[in-house]
């Protein structure tokens, strides 16, 4: 099968990328290496793949998507924090412009698409674990964004028969997570000993979620989800920061030097993923404790 990935030289999309080239797949890699973290990291990430460099949103993607049969959308713009104020525009254009011109590139040509949602459009759900029939509340702006690019595969579906399939990622993190996710800071911190900002008191929890199993939802959606479908990709334990932070100065064998601030705007409290659809639909489950996750690349400086 000829797939493209969209967002290869990001976190998740690299190794997504890497796991379908090793199953023996051909590989359209895209990336606008945009600068919502630094360029070089993301140049380092895709160190072992033929990444394009070329921007969804001038692309000229009919030309891309020709002998594609499946698309795997991860590009966007990430973070909850940086979607308050001016830096909104980018959410708008990089989340939602950029996946319509996919979506309708993709249902013309009939390719399957799966697309990189977020448990950030549940806000502060109402139930917990949460499933996929919760009514989404987003409490940032990027939540609606996310949620905003899973209406709009909803209506080309509807409109032009796109085949598209969305997953929602619950705190994914391993080797080369964004530096603006708590791991990739705090890990970095405990090898040079400096400090670590911490948002909040430690007690906001999370279904953190390793990026291999991440990469495995992700392929077990393009195999096997119904056409319109969303999954909730979650790890299986839920931990608070605090928690991480303790697992992470055991591995070490370090203290984290802790810098408090107040809370960030637009965090939920909570994140806990009902998995029950996808393991029923796709056969996927989480199988990585965050202890096993963790352990191996503390120490390494970056992930
Ligand atoms: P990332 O920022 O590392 O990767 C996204 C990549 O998309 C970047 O390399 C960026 O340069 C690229 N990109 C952005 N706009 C583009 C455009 N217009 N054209 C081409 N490329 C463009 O982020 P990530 O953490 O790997 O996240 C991947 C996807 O998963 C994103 O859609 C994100 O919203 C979603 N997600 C991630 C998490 C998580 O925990 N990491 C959680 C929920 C959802």
């Amino acid at each position: 099968m000829r797939a493209l990935v969209t967002g290869a030289a990001g976190f998740i999309g690299s190794h997504l990328a890497e796991a379908l080239l090793d199953a023996g797949h051909e590989l359209v890699a895209l990336d606008a290496f945009t600068d919502y973290y630094d360029p070089a990291r993301k140049r380092e990430n895709a160190a072992a793949l033929d990444v394009l460099e070329a921007d969804l949103l001038a692309a000229d993607l009919d030309g891309l998507l020709a002998g594609v049969d499946a698309v795997y959308h991860l590009a966007g713009q990430p973070g909850v924090r940086a979607s308050f104020g001016p830096g909104f525009e980018h959410y708008v254009s990089r989340n939602v412009h950029a996946s319509g011109r996919l979506f309708e590139a993709a249902a013309r040509r009939g390719a399957r698409v799966v697309y990189a949602s977020s448990s950030s459009i549940y806000g502060d759900a109402e139930s917990y674990p949460t499933s996929e029939e919760t009514v989404p509340r987003p409490i940032s702006p990027y939540g609606v964004t996310k949620l905003c690019v899973e209406h709009l595969a909803y209506a080309h579906s509807r409109t032009a028969g796109l085949d598209a399939v969305g997953v929602r990622y619950f705190t994914v993190y391993g080797p080369r997570q964004r530096p603006d996710m708590a791991f990739t800071p705090m890990l970095e911190a405990l090898d040079a000993g400096a400090p670590f900002r911490l948002f909040g008191d430690g007690s906001v929890s999370r279904s953190f979620t390793y990026v291999a199993d991440a990469v495995a939802g992700t392929i077990a959606a393009m195999e096997r989800g119904r056409p319109g479908e969303i999954y909730n990709l979650g790890g299986g334990e839920e931990s608070s920061l605090t928690d991480a932070i303790a697992l992470a100065e055991r591995v070490a064998g370090r203290r984290l030097r802790v810098e408090r601030h107040g809370a960030a705007v637009g965090d939920v409290r909570r994140t806990r993923a009902d998995v029950a659809k996808a393991e029923r639909e796709l056969g996927w489950r989480p199988t990585t404790p965050l202890a096993d996750g963790a352990a191996g690349p503390v120490g390494l400086g970056r992930w």
